[in-house]
């Protein structure tokens, strides 16, 4: 299984409510390595362009909202099948169907306050990383 990179956001919800560590814990403990991580607040203008995939949808306005509300903690992580394990280790998008053990079960609170966000292919992984990081900041 090919090394990969991928991108993850603990989400404002999470920050809000000191989950930051145990967010970081849970990815650690799965064995995937922190490339880069920063806290950053997005404006609206960063947060539309980072979610443009998902313009037209009816919860965009709120979404964008949301994501700026307060602090998020972007991070670069790798390991073997990043994009996918990081994946699993988040869960369903709705917390109420994440499975047990997952960073959405244990810490999500409703399907748009879900604690994390992961990139789901390798070209978004790609283009996630490069939207929030210089590659002198990829240095884990
Ligand atoms: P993410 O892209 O953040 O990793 P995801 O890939 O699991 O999440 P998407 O369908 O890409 O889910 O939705 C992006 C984000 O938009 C969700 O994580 C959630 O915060 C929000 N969202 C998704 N569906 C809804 C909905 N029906 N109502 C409100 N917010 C939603
Ligand atoms: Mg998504």
């Amino acid at each position: 299984m090919a090394i990969e990179k991928t991108f993850s956001i603990i989400k404002p919800d999470a920050v809000e409510r000191n989950l930051i560590g145990d967010v970081v814990k849970m990815i650690q403990d799965s064995g995937l390595k922190v490339k880069a991580m920063k806290m950053i607040q997005m404006d609206r203008a960063k947060a539309e362009g980072f979610y443009a995939v998902h313009s037209e949808r009816p919860f965009f306005g709120e979404l964008v909202d949301y994501m700026i509300s307060g602090p998020v903690v972007v991070s670069c992580l790798e390991g073997e099948n990043a994009i996918e394990n990081y994946r699993n280790l988040m869960g369903a998008t709705n917390p109420a169907d994440a499975a047990e053990g997952t960073i959405r079960a244990a810490f999500g609170q409703d399907i748009q306050n879900n604690s994390c966000h992961g990139s789901d292919a390798p070209e978004t992984a790609a283009t996630e990383i490069a939207y929030f990081f210089n590659d002198d900041e990829l240095v884990g």
